[in-house]
């Protein structure tokens, strides 16, 4: 089993710049094979492996226009040649749209860093070639700091896979695949059912309920600063257009970075959540969890749910609980999408049809079982999983 790990980067000046051009290196390398493959598609020719496309790009090294591809480690443009390829045969397989050519403005900053020369030590990262000197002495520049020692498990044995490198727009950030052992744990205890909404994010079977993280004071402090600060820039804006079109001024620029810091820090706040929320209910080992196939797209047609809905993260809430279910043996369940989960008397099986959104309290007319309603839901998805 691979689990990754992703770990914030503490480069200094001299090697974040050298990051970008590393970042920018993979950038031209995938949108050269791109370029060469459409022309090459063109010509009417066939289609041209990863491996012939490499050995081209390598005859290009020695022109003395393409110089510069020689500061590099030669692994970046490879594995930027075969995400390019991988992404042109997806298209062809009809698996994908027509891969994009990533541009300087709008793509993600990333580039791959070789499995067999990385090597991490507690506190730092070795990436190869950052420096071009071979002198002893200029060797640590090679040396990234980790923003977490002892994160990254370091030893001989261990296996490092798909390590890659990525810029979020604030920080660089290392993300590297570990082989570790299954664990041969089974669960043994109770299934548990799971009610997702708006007012709560998650309610068990189990009678545990783990509340609405965006209705704290922190975080809806957060989101009123957010607000403003995207009001300010959106008026310095108007007030800086020339004729049509729109410039940024420097002043934009660093607001625009506290915006995308509070952007970031909200993100985190909500995921962090999610993993612990996720994390406490896999840690009391239910034979199976079922969960109600949501469809967030239907929910997002509702305009005075959707930012609610949005706000919460339900895919990612669902990725989460999926990947520990499997890391730990626990069957996953989606119940079916017509599955009354919240109309379904607990007690004597009725359907109430006409139910709204706006009772909390489920009456039923037939036995006057009085239950709150989300509760009654999480109730009916675990028996739903008894019987699936
Ligand atoms: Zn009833």
């Amino acid at each position: 089993m691979i689990r990754t790990i992703k770990v914030m980067l503490c480069p200094n000046n001299r090697q974040r710049t050298k990051l970008f051009a590393c970042a920018g290196l993979a950038r031209f390398a995938y949108n050269w094979a791109l370029s060469y493959e459409q022309g090459n598609y063109e010509l009417g020719n066939k289609f041209i492996c990863d491996y012939d496309l490499r050995k081209i790009f390598t005859v290009l090294k020695s022109e003395k226009e393409y110089q510069w591809l020689n500061d590099y480690s030669n692994n970046i443009s490879k594995q930027a040649i075969k995400d390019a390829v991988k992404a042109y045969q997806n298209f062809f397989k009809g698996i994908a749209e027509f891969p994009r050519f990533k541009s300087r403005r709008k793509s993600k900053p990333s580039f791959y860093a070789d499995t067999s020369k990385i090597e991490f030590t507690q506190t730092h990262v070795r990436l190869e070639k950052l420096t071009t000197s071979r002198k002893r002495n200029k060797q640590k520049f090679n040396l990234v700091k980790l923003a977490e020692p002892n994160k990254i498990p370091t030893g001989a044995d261990i296996k490092y896979s798909n390590p890659r490198i990525t810029f979020d727009g604030l920080n660089w950030w290392i993300s590297v695949g570990i082989e570790c052992e299954e664990s041969t744990e089974q669960p043994t205890n109770q299934g548990i059912g799971i009610d997702i909404g708006i007012k709560d994010l998650a309610i068990c079977s189990d009678t545990a309920v783990y509340p609405n993280i965006n209705k704290t004071t922190k975080v809806r402090k957060l989101n009123k600063k957010k607000r403003r600060l995207q009001r300010r820039i959106s008026k310095k804006y108007s007030k800086n257009k020339k004729g049509e079109c729109y410039c940024k001024t420097r002043n934009i620029v660093k607001s625009e970075k506290k915006l995308l810091k509070i952007t970031h820090r909200l993100t985190n706040i909500r995921h962090n959540y999610l993993h612990q929320t996720t994390s406490e209910i896999v840690s009391r080992k239910p034979k199976f969890i079922v969960l109600e196939d949501l469809n967030v797209k239907d929910m997002m047609k509702n305009q005075h749910l959707a930012k609610a809905v949005q706000e919460q993260c339900f895919y990612e809430f669902y990725r989460q609980i999926q990947y520990k279910c499997n890391w730990n043996h626990i069957a996953f369940i989606t119940a079916d999408r017509f599955y009354p989960s919240s109309k379904l008397c607990s007690c004597c099986g009725y359907v109430k049809k006409d139910l709204k959104l706006s009772e909390r309290i489920y009456i039923c007319p037939e036995c006057h079982n009085t239950i709150d309603r989300d509760f009654q839901a999480s109730v009916n998805l675990m028996r739903y999983g008894l019987t699936a």
